[in-house]
């Protein structure tokens, strides 16, 4: 374990919210983790657990210590069929895709470049370019902090969904996500459902050519964190009824829908926004990104409370055009811990 100087997180969210805790410290082990815990019990202090901080909004400054878990490791072993990777939490997640791709171990292309920890990775089932983290889940290794028990969850029992997992639910408060292990077939199969990924035909596509194309596509599309503080996309795409999914098709017929079960379909976000024309609304130092509306940017010094703001005007403006509410995807983090974010911006 070992304490950061500074208590200063502006540096450990993508955001680049300033907000303050009261220590920052670095957990390598899962010793160091429980012992960390347990000198904050001791001084009735909340705890926050942070990997790389690309999906949280600090709204206020934390009163409590925040753990940056940094636990290491990859471990590979291999059946006649498949690539078992076991992966410390604390691993950087595309840097394990490119690490795998240098062994010739692929299936992770399309997830290429989402920022962040392998161990935050199951907590809303990251996804991208038609794949998803449960798919190449083989299982998740937690630690109960309050009795130091190691749990391992086997994919089936994970209950991941859209951006979505028990680590959300059950298993959220009081939990550390450790490691995960991955299964990676040898046989490789390119999913090339979405569209930009359309172009390759399924009998010559290489797993390089996959990769390039997500990096290219993300880096086109998306704002470099580095250089303009974001999280990524804001608000999930809502589900809502077949009906409504209908009535705003016959309206709008380039609304893009995607089929989510029988009853209830997935409409793109960032569309419903781009309809009520916020491209470049600012709140403060907050506002919609000019070229790709789901992402709202800092652009300089904007406070978690101009987010809210903004994220409260975007949402009451699509409700009003669509009937649609937007939800965050991104966790609120106010100073006691995790806070409602859909409460915060209704
Ligand atoms: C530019 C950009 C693009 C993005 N694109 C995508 C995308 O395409 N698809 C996608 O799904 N997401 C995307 N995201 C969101 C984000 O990258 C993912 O949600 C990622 O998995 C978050 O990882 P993190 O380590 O940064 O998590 P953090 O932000 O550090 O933490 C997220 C939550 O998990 C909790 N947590 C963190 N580590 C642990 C642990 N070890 N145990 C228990 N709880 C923990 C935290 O308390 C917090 O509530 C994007 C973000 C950015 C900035």
């Amino acid at each position: 374990m070992s304490v950061c100087e500074s208590t200063q997180l502006k540096a450990f969210n993508t955001f680049g919210v300033s907000a303050y805790a009261y220590h920052i410290c670095i957990a390598t082990s899962i010793e160091s983790l429980l012992s960390i815990w347990q000198e904050a019990m001791g001084k009735h202090h909340p705890i926050l657990l942070l990997g790389g901080g690309s999906n949280v909004l600090f709204t206020e400054n934390f009163k409590g210590s925040v753990i940056l878990n940094r636990i290491s490791g990859i471990e590979i072993k291999e059946s006649d069929t498949a690539w078992y990777i076991h992966v410390g939490a604390g691993e950087n997640w595309h840097d394990l895709i490119i690490h795998l791709f240098q062994k010739q171990i692929y299936g992770l292309e399309n997830l290429a470049l989402i920022p962040g920890n392998v161990g935050s990775a199951p907590i809303q089932n990251i996804g991208a370019y038609g794949a998803e983290f449960k798919n190449v889940c083989e299982y998740v290794d937690f630690v109960e902090l309050r009795t130091g028990n190691s749990i391992r969850l086997m994919a089936d029992e994970c209950q991941f969904g859209y951006r979505d997992s028990i680590f959300k639910h059950k298993y959220k408060d009081g939990y550390a996500i450790t490691a995960v292990g991955l299964c990676l077939n040898k046989v490789w199969e390119p999913k090339l459902t979405y569209g930009g990924l359309a172009q390759f035909s399924r009998e010559d596509v290489t797993p390089e050519q996959i990769l390039n194309a997500v990096c290219e596509m993300r880096q086109s599309k998306l704002p470099d964190p580095v250089l303009m503080g974001n999280a990524g996309s804001f608000f999930k795409n809502p589900i809502t009824s077949a009906e409504l999914a209908q009535q705003i098709k016959s309206e709008y017929p380039d609304c893009p829908q995607y089929p989510h079960n029988e009853y209830s379909v997935k409409i793109a976000a960032g569309w419903l926004i781009d309809q009520c024309h916020l491209k470049g609304y600012s709140i403060g130092d907050a506002a919609v990104h000019t070229k790709q509306a789901l992402v709202l940017i800092n652009k300089g010094n904007a406070k978690g409370q101009d987010i809210i703001a903004l994220a409260a005007h975007v949402r009451n403006k699509v409700a009003e055009k669509f009937n649609i509410f937007l939800e965050p995807e991104v966790r609120f983090i106010g100073s006691e811990g995790e806070i409602d974010a859909v409460e915060c911006i209704s």
